[in-house]
């Protein structure tokens, strides 16, 4: 049986970004997906900036639309901000063509792509045999790239450490005046969803429309989507299709390498703790991922230690701040609607320039938050 150096689990933007930059470096790489391409994946679909502008490639083809002006609404504070840019920050896609796109190009570059193939079971040995709906693959190095749910994490041992929270997407056709007015903001709506956002994302004929809660709570998130049409003010759905899922919004605290097995994207839990915007966090872990491989030259510890060093340099430290400012945010109205008040601007222009990836959320921010607020909130 052939031997693969790296085998990837998933196809999905970490998974098939991981396996074109292997490719394309002439490490032999077998993409294996458990989906028939190309598939729905359940999401809003806004590739913010930050990911379009690192993309090897030109993704133009598979954007439905692109936004420079980005409408953000906190309707209990009164605020409606409009952060503005030269360049698009939320370029809207469909993650069917936006993916298969991306293994188009990894198989171009030479990988092996298996789909219909869903990952069973892993025997750890010499090499790595994982067991397939289809039949057993070797491999050196395994990228798991599979998602929120990541079957790899769990039979490579790794407990879930993971903050996962709950979502819901929309794909809603409306009346052409709906569709018409609509069609023209990218929005979100922090008020929408107690401890969550709403959002209103305009693909080339319909709407992707979610609801997500920033904290596991008891909640009937299918409630709020249905008021959340009402502040759209949508009169009429002429067809909507219903997705769930759940959105791992900080980074596992067991390490993200273990067996020749890295953890990247949603299996890693890398998607912004405030934003929850994932996508192109997965595309820059599994080019990271990757790249450690490559640079190690498939040597087991030195891509253990590669990688480690390139998650700590910006990612992880970033991630962390993320995950204390959404506590804030989420957790504390009081909190947000005085933070709003008083710098609404300055944080829509700071989130827009997070999404442009002109600056990330800084490492001290713990402490200077806490100096502003002093006397305010923590009494
Ligand atoms: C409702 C919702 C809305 C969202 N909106 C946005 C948004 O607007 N912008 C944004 O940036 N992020 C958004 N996200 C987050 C984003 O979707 C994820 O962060 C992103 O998809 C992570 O990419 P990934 O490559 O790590 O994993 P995925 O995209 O989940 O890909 C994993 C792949 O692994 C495959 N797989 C799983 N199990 C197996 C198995 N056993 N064998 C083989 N293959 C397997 C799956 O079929 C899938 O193709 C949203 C998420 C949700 C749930």
């Amino acid at each position: 049986m052939k031997i693969f150096d790296v085998a990837v689990i998933g196809s999905g933007p970490a998974g098939a970004s991981a396996a074109l930059k292997l490719a394309e470096n002439g490490i032999s790489t077998v993409l294996i997906e458990k989906e028939t391409l190309p598939r729905y994946k359940t999401c809003g679909g806004g590739f913010v900036f930050r990911g379009r502008k690192n993309m090897p490639f030109d993704v133009s083809s598979v954007v439905e639309r692109e936004f420079y002006k980005i409408d953000v609404y906190f309707d209990k504070a009164g605020i409606h901000l409009q952060p503005e840019r030269d360049e698009p920050i939320v370029s809207m896609i469909m993650r069917d063509d936006f993916d298969n796109l991306i293994v188009q190009k990894a198989k171009e570059a030479g990988i092996t792509l298996l789909e219909g193939h869903k990952l069973k079971d892993i025997t750890f040995g010499e090499t790595i045999t994982l067991h397939t709906s289809q039949g057993d693959i070797q491999s050196k190095f395994v990228i798991a790239a599979d998602g929120a749910l990541s079957p790899t994490a769990k039979l490579t041992g790794w407990e879930d450490t993971r903050y996962l929270i709950p979502a819901l997407e929309y794909e809603v056709e409306v009346s052409p005046e709906d569709f018409e007015r609509l069609s023209k903001e990218v929005r979100f709506d922090f008020d929408a969803v107690p401890l969550g956002y709403g959002w209103s994302f305009p693909k080339k004929n319909h709407l992707s429309i979610g609801v997500a809660s920033a904290r596991r709570t008891k909640i009937d998130l299918k409630k709020y989507y249905r008021e959340y049409l009402i502040t759209l003010g949508i009169t009429e759905v002429v067809n909507e299709e219903f997705h769930g899922f759940q959105i791992p919004v900080s980074p596992r605290e067991d390490g993200f390498f273990r067996k020749n097995v890295l953890l990247v994207g949603d299996a890693a839990g890398f998607a912004d703790p405030v934003t929850a915007e994932g996508i192109s966090n997965a595309i820059l872990t599994g080019v990271m991922a990757a790249e450690s491989i490559i640079d190690a030259k498939l040597d087991s510890q030195k891509t253990e230690e590669i990688y480690n060093a390139k998650l700590n340099e910006v990612l992880i430290p970033e991630l962390k701040t993320g995950v204390y400012l959404s506590k804030l945010f989420y957790e504390n109205a009081r909190v947000r609607h005085f933070l709003m008040k008083k710098y609404g601007v300055r944080f829509g222009e700071a989130m827009t320039d997070v999404f442009m990836g002109l600056r990330s959320y800084p490492a001290d921010i713990k402490k200077s938050i806490l100096d502003k607020l002093k006397g305010f909130v923590f009494k």
